[in-house]
């Protein structure tokens, strides 16, 4: 990884800042490759500085590169406050998700805390070679999980007994962490989009709904895929949900590309399962960037800002979720390219009635 490039760029912003402050512990590995949970990073003209304590002395000095790693005793503020003595303004960038207790801390130390906004989650939108690689290998250990556990998809199985059989086989596949707890949704529950894994089993007619991600190296995966068991009711009803959804899947991931806007990618997927008559059944966004951290910059929404860029790994993941019925989503992961974009995920979007 060339954490020096990216500090590089981060330094750009140091304009009339005595100093940027990044705390958030993702923006951190990012800027240095630290993985530990305590440590932060100190951007200054003179010189960038990684400031840990000394529990983390040696493995800092094995991960950080591209920066001198400071062993601190004191903690932040005075260290900070120590660090900047002599500059007159003490103006110094911090990220807006530092808690409002560490911002009056530094105020009361005499600094001057400016927002940096989003600086380094823009950064972190646009991968390069060795992220993307990361990536590939998380969707290849969740892809690879889930063709394992397939054939336990069955009526009689409860979601959670699903759910643990596929991270446990992401487990051995190499997967740390799941970046977020495995959603296995059947039947009534399928129409809550974000419902978890319970002790429902699954029935004859369900749709069940498998939304999934693995993690490699500090990189996440995130994909959903749907399937129909068979010999219930309201079988052609289903069957058109999931062609609906099939196709605005399809239409947007076929209008990514740069330079497209990011709002007018979502209202492709939007627009169709509108014209549908299941406007009202699609309630969140289409899709979101992926990365360090499993949502993140960009958003593809109805209130998404900005165009597709080469570099983005995005999301496209519509859904219809009727109450009663059950619900619909298939979400894809894709790289943005120069000229299109490569579907990271290979998974067959084509409906399967499992018996
Ligand atoms: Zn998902
Ligand atoms: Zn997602």
């Amino acid at each position: 990884m060339d954490h020096h490039a990216r500090v590089l760029r981060l330094r750009r912003k140091l304009k009339g800042l005595d100093a940027i402050l990044v705390t958030d512990p993702k923006n951190v590995r990012y800027l240095t490759g630290f993985t530990g949970s305590a440590g932060y990073v100190l951007i200054r003209p003179e010189g960038d500085l990684f400031i840990t304590d000394f529990r983390y002395r040696e493995q800092s000095s094995l991960e950080v590169t591209g920066m001198e790693v400071l062993i601190e005793a004191r903690g932040m503020v005075d260290a900070l406050g120590a660090l900047l003595e002599g500059k007159k303004k003490k103006k110094i960038g911090i990220e807006p998700s530092m808690t409002f207790a560490q911002y009056s801390e530094l105020k009361e130390a005499g600094l001057s805390p400016v927002s940096m906004d989003d600086a380094i989650e823009r950064m972190r939108m646009l991968k390069d070679k060795d992220e993307l690689l990361r990536i590939k290998e998380a969707v290849r250990r969740a892809e690879d999980a889930f063709g394992h556990i397939k054939p336990h998809i069955r009526v009689g199985r409860t979601e959670r007994s699903i759910a643990l059989r596929l991270e446990r086989r992401m487990k051995e596949l190499g997967s740390g962490e799941t970046p977020f707890p495995i959603i296995v949704a059947s039947g009534a529950n399928s129409s809550k989009p974000h419902a978890g894994a319970g002790e429902k089993k699954l029935k004859k007619g369900d749709l069940v709904t498998i939304d999934w991600g693995a993690e490699a190296d500090g990189y996440s995966s995130d994909m959903t895929r749907t399937f129909l068991l068979a010999g219930g009711k309201d079988m052609a009803k289903k069957k058109k949900i999931y062609a609906t959804v099939k196709r605005a899947n399809r239409a947007a991931l076929k209008a990514l590309k740069p330079g497209t806007g990011l709002k007018a990618i979502d209202a492709v997927a939007r627009g169709l399962i509108r014209d549908k008559g299941y406007g009202e059944y699609f309630g969140h966004g289409l899709g979101h960037g992926v990365g360090l951290d499993v949502h993140e910059e960009p958003r593809l929404s109805p209130k998404g800002k900005g165009r597709a860029r080469e570099g983005m790994v995005v999301t496209i993941e519509p859904g219809i979720y009727i109450p009663g019925v059950g619900g619909v989503r298939i979400e894809d992961m894709a790289f943005v390219t120069g000229k299109g974009k490569s579907v990271l995920t290979k998974l067959p979007v084509e409906l399967e009635i499992l018996g």
